[in-house]
């Protein structure tokens, strides 16, 4: 019984090719404040319009006061400088990025 061991041979030509296709808003990158951008949906140049929500950040924090200093435990769920900031396009209302503080 002859076993036959050739190499597998490489033909550039028939190798599959992959397409990386990236959706422009999961890459936009922001910041905390409303910034300037070209919207990747609308493709309008605006202003973004931004949401603070309760990220992870927050929720440390929450937790150290809760432990450390009790009465200021909800303290982190006033303060914008503390949370994440979502933003979002303010002509077509598609979300653009997220600004996360950890
Ligand atoms: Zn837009």
């Amino acid at each position: 019984m002859a076993l036959n061991h050739q190499p597998p041979s490489f033909n550039p030509a028939s190798s599959p090719i992959q397409h990386v296709v990236t959706v422009g808003s999961s890459l936009t990158k922001v910041g905390t404040v409303p910034t300037e951008i070209n919207c990747p949906r609308c493709h309008h140049h605006v202003m973004t319009e931004v949401n603070y929500i309760n990220g992870a950040f927050v929720w440390i924090l929450v937790v150290i006061l809760a432990f450390f200093f009790f009465p200021l435990m909800c303290f982190p769920c006033c303060i914008d400088q503390c949370k994440d900031v979502e933003h979002y396009c303010p002509h077509c209302r598609s979300f653009i990025g997220l600004k996360k503080r950890m």
